[in-house]
C-alpha cells in the first residue's frame, strides 16, 4: 500500500495530500488541548464526533450558499476537503460574553451582547494567538481590506446559520471561531470557510439548564467531553437518539 504524504499535523487534526490536485484529506484525532497546549488529553471518540459534526455544519453551509472547503466525508475520521491558502487569522464571533472577552473586559459570563461582535486573532502558537485589529491585519499584509470585508461577511453568515441550527435543538451558540482560506478559480480568487466547525471551536450552552456542551467541559474539568459532544450530535440527528454516550460512537451512515 502506498504511504500518504503528510502535509501538516496540528493539535487536533492531520492533513494528508488528497487523491486529486487541489484536495486534502483531513484526519480528526482524539487529542484535546487547551490553553495553547499546556493542557492535553486523549478523548476516545472525539475525532469521530468532530468529523461528523463538522460535516453536518459545513454541508448545511454549502447548502445555503456559504462556500466551505468540505467536499465529502471519507470514513469515520477523515474527510476530503479543498486545498486552500489559509489566512493566518482566527475569526471569532460572539453573541454572549464568555471566555477571553469576559476576562479582558470584565463582562460577566452569560451577558447577552448588544450585537454579534467579530474579533480577529493572529494565528501564532508561540505568541498564544494574540487579538489583533484590522489595522494590524492590513499593515502586516496578513489579508487585504477586501479579504477582511469578505471574512466578516462569511463569519456573520456562519453565525446566523449556526445560531438557528443550534436554537432548533435547544442550544445557545455563545461564540465560535472559524478560519478561512483562499482558493483560485481561473482569473478569480475567493475566500471560503476552512478548518473545522465543531464543539472544539464553539461555545454551546443548553438553553434551559446552561449546561456546557463544548470544549469548556475539558478546559474547565466539568465532566466527560465525549458525552457532551455525543449529546450535541444526538440532538442534531447525527447520532441515533438511543445511542448511549460512549467512547466509540455508533454512527448513522
Ligand atoms: P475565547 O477567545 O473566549 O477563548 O474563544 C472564543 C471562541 O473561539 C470559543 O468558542 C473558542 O472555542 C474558540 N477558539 C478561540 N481560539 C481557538 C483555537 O485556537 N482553537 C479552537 N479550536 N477554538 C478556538
Amino acid at each position: 500500500m502506498a504511504r500518504r504524504k503528510k502535509i501538516y499535523e496540528g493539535k487536533a487534526k492531520i492533513l494528508y495530500e488528497g487523491p486529486e490536485p487541489g484536495t486534502i484529506v483531513q484526519y480528526f484525532k482524539d487529542d484535546a488541548t487547551a490553553f495553547n497546549a499546556e493542557k492535553r488529553a486523549t478523548i476516545d471518540g472525539k475525532g469521530v464526533l468532530n468529523n461528523r459534526l463538522s460535516e453536518f455544519f459545513m454541508t448545511g453551509l454549502n447548502g445555503i450558499g456559504v462556500p466551505t472547503h468540505f467536499i465529502k466525508r471519507l470514513n469515520m475520521r477523515e474527510q476530503l476537503v479543498r486545498a486552500v491558502e489559509i489566512i493566518p487569522i482566527e475569526i471569532v464571533v460572539r453573541n454572549t460574553a464568555a471566555g477571553s472577552i469576559s476576562k479582558r473586559l470584565g463582562i460577566p459570563e452569560g451577558t447577552a451582547l448588544p450585537r454579534p461582535i467579530v474579533e480577529f486573532y493572529y494565528k501564532d502558537d508561540d505568541l498564544g494567538d494574540p487579538i489583533v485589529s484590522e489595522e494590524h491585519i492590513i499593515a502586516f499584509q496578513w489579508a487585504s481590506q477586501q479579504d477582511l470585508d469578505d471574512m466578516v461577511a462569511l463569519a456573520l453568515r456562519v453565525n446566523d446559520f449556526m445560531s438557528g441550527v443550534m436554537l432548533s435543538v435547544g442550544i445557545k451558540l455563545v461564540d465560535f471561531k472559524i478560519e478561512v482560506g483562499r482558493v483560485f478559480e481561473g482569473d478569480y480568487q475567493r475566500l471560503i470557510v476552512a478548518d473545522e466547525i465543531s464543539p472544539d471551536s464553539c461555545r454551546l450552552w443548553d438553553i434551559k439548564t446552561g449546561q456546557k456542551l463544548d470544549k469548556d467541559v475539558f478546559r474547565r474539568d466539568l465532566g466527560n467531553l465525549a458525552d457532551a459532544y455525543t449529546e450535541v450530535a444526538q440532538r442534531l440527528g447525527v447520532l441515533p437518539k438511543n445511542a448511549t454516550p460512549m467512547t466509540k460512537p455508533t454512527l448513522i451512515n
